[in-house]
């Protein structure tokens, strides 16, 4: 795998065609950049250090301890990289295994969940869904799985803590159909659970493998491997040999088989089970992940998709991170590459201004003291100091202009008021409340009845009301108070004029920055009020 590719300079395709770059083609191929949606606590934290684990990156001593020490606030990667000295950024970690180039991209969640988590999801080319087996599909994991499955992008599930007591594989495979409306294919099947889950079925192969016990959740777990045809099979007594058929019967028939291309469509998700923690199962998984999952692919654009193999570089920049540092007013904005080749120091034209930029010192890479990125292809991450040339959604290309789609913006549920605590500073608060606004760090609505004076805040997570706090008083000097209010939704309404609607009480008509009216809810039950009080009215999403 990538053998000459860093020899292989040149690109072959001419401007004007999407021509092909082998080399980059080649890196291409070998590249699966994903992120894992999860509630807190299903055990994604626990699965990322398995895979640095088989991937070589973590020795055993570094996996035991810190976790103790973990601080709520920071985001998990930025404590793993502290604990365990190994190179990521806050965004996303790369890791070589078995000739592939993995990108990992950091969803946080827990305090830590924002707008952002679901932007990064932009930036993937397919998912892993990690669910507690005995907790099954949480609310984070259905939001998280709402915004993949905007994009269709393809998700691998993995059911996660088989060894913990009560787990129901066939009720967790139930709920994925009915809660997410996805098909649900078991690859392997679990073997007993809680205690006494030892081992795993594939399901193609008939195999059984029974996991050995040794040091648990250290080592690769060796397994010993039969067939579950074979009546005369030492690994599997009779009870438990039938009751495997049985269930195995039962999966054969209610579904059909397995079909990679309704995975790549996101029309099914491949199922495995495990334990992250005494690692049953996790080879199996990554074998079924690397197998499986999808390559960087064509990107849709203003003039059409693009393939990531055409020569000259391009790519987005889907999160914009501001440095709660009050002495450096840079930010970073963490770029997916798209195609061609990024090589440090390049000329790249920004397609929103038409501006030339060159990606050098003066635009240092984040990680520059550890690894420095010289050279990123299709699905890689990079990250660019930025002084507000590079905004979210921005287009970074090379040689034909290319466009990608704007970023969509996402249904907040948490909102605020947040006052101008110095009236002095109203002017520098409201210019603060733009930039930021722009730069997508928060959602504002304003209240018609109010003056400048505050705004209605709106965030997907509370902890983007605390940063937007802290940038207005580090980088506009502005101090601010912030309420919060009871509202969990916003919804554009679409009524003229505004004044014949009938409002449920506890219920709020705002503005969008646009002049649109967004109505904010504090529960399903007033907008259901609110329809039946208005019955004329359309709805939009607010974003
Ligand atoms: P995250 O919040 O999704 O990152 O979850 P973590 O990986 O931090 O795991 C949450 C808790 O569940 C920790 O105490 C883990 O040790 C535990 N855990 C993770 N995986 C398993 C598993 O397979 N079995 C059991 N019994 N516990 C697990």
């Amino acid at each position: 795998d990538g053998i000459g590719a860093t020899t292989a300079g040149e690109a072959v395709g001419t401007r004007g065609g999407w021509g092909v770059d082998p080399a980059v083609r080649e890196q291409v191929r070998r590249r699966r950049t994903f992120a894992i949606i999860s509630h807190p606590d299903a055990g994604k934290t626990t699965l990322t250090e398995k895979l640095l684990l088989y991937a070589g990156r973590l020795d055993v001593a570094g996996m035991v301890r810190g976790r103790k020490t973990r601080r709520a606030a920071a985001s998990d990667w930025m404590d793993l990289e502290r604990q365990r000295g190994i190179s990521v950024t806050s965004t996303s970690l790369a890791i070589d295994y078995r000739g592939h180039r993995i990108n990992l991209l950091d969803t946080p969640g827990h305090q830590d969940f924002s707008e952002d988590t679901y932007r990064t999801l932009m930036a993937a080319d397919c998912a892993v869904m990690v669910l507690d087996a005995v907790r099954g599909v949480e609310a984070q994991t259905e939001k998280l799985f709402r915004v993949c499955a905007l994009r269709k992008i393809p998700i691998l599930t993995f059911v996660n803590k088989m060894d913990r007591p009560g787990g129901d594989p066939l009720k967790v495979l139930g709920e994925v159909e009915e809660v997410l409306g996805i098909g649900a294919a078991p690859l392997n099947w679990p073997i007993g659970s809680g205690r006494d889950f030892r081992g795993l079925c594939d399901r193609r192969t008939r195999r059984v493998s029974i996991f050995q016990d040794g040091a648990p959740g250290s080592l690769v777990v060796p397994t010993t491997d039969g067939d579950r045809d074979d009546p005369a099979c030492p690994l599997l007594d009779a009870g438990t040999r039938a009751a495997l058929l049985d269930e195995i019967a039962l999966l054969d028939g209610a579904g059909e088989p397995f079909d990679p291309g309704r995975f790549l469509r996101a029309e099914v998700t491949p199922v495995l089970f495990g334990s992250a923690l005494t690692n049953y199962g996790v080879e199996a998984f990554l074998d079924a992940f690397l197998s499986l999952s999808p390559p960087p692919g064509p990107r849709p654009s203003d003039g059409g998709p693009v393939p990531p193999d055409r020569p000259e570089f391009s790519g987005f920049v889907f999160k914009v991170q501001g440095n709660m540092d009050s002495k450096h007013r840079d930010r970073i904005a963490f770029l997916r590459v798209c195609s061609g080749r990024f090589v440090r120091d390049m000329e790249v034209v920004n397609a929103r201004t038409g501006e030339k930029l060159r990606m050098s010192r003066s635009h240092r890479l984040f990680a520059q003291d550890r690894e420095a990125v010289e050279e990123a292809f299709p699905g890689d991450i990079i990250g660019l100091a930025s002084t507000g040339q590079y905004r979210l959604g921005d287009t970074l290309y090379q040689g034909e202009p290319v466009r990608y789609e704007p970023l969509p913006q996402f249904d907040p549920e948490h909102f605020a008021v947040l006052t101008c605590r110095d009236t002095r500073r109203r002017k520098q608060f409201a210019r603060g409340m733009e930039q930021l606004v722009e730069e997508g760090a928060i959602q504002a609505f304003s209240d018609p009845a109010e003056g400048g004076r505050e705004q209605i805040l709106a965030a997907v997570g509370p902890l983007q009301f605390e940063v937007v706090q802290a940038r207005l008083e580090s980088e506009y000097g502005v101090a601010t108070d912030l309420e919060p209010l009871p509202y969990t939704m916003a919804h554009r309404v679409e009524s003229e004029p505004t004044s014949l609607l009938r409002m449920p009480p506890g219920s709020l008509l705002t503005l969008d920055r646009s002049g649109r009216v967004v109505a904010l809810f504090q529960s399903a039950f007033d907008l259901d009020a609110f329809r039946g009080r208005n019955p004329g009215v359309r709805f939009g999403s607010a974003g």
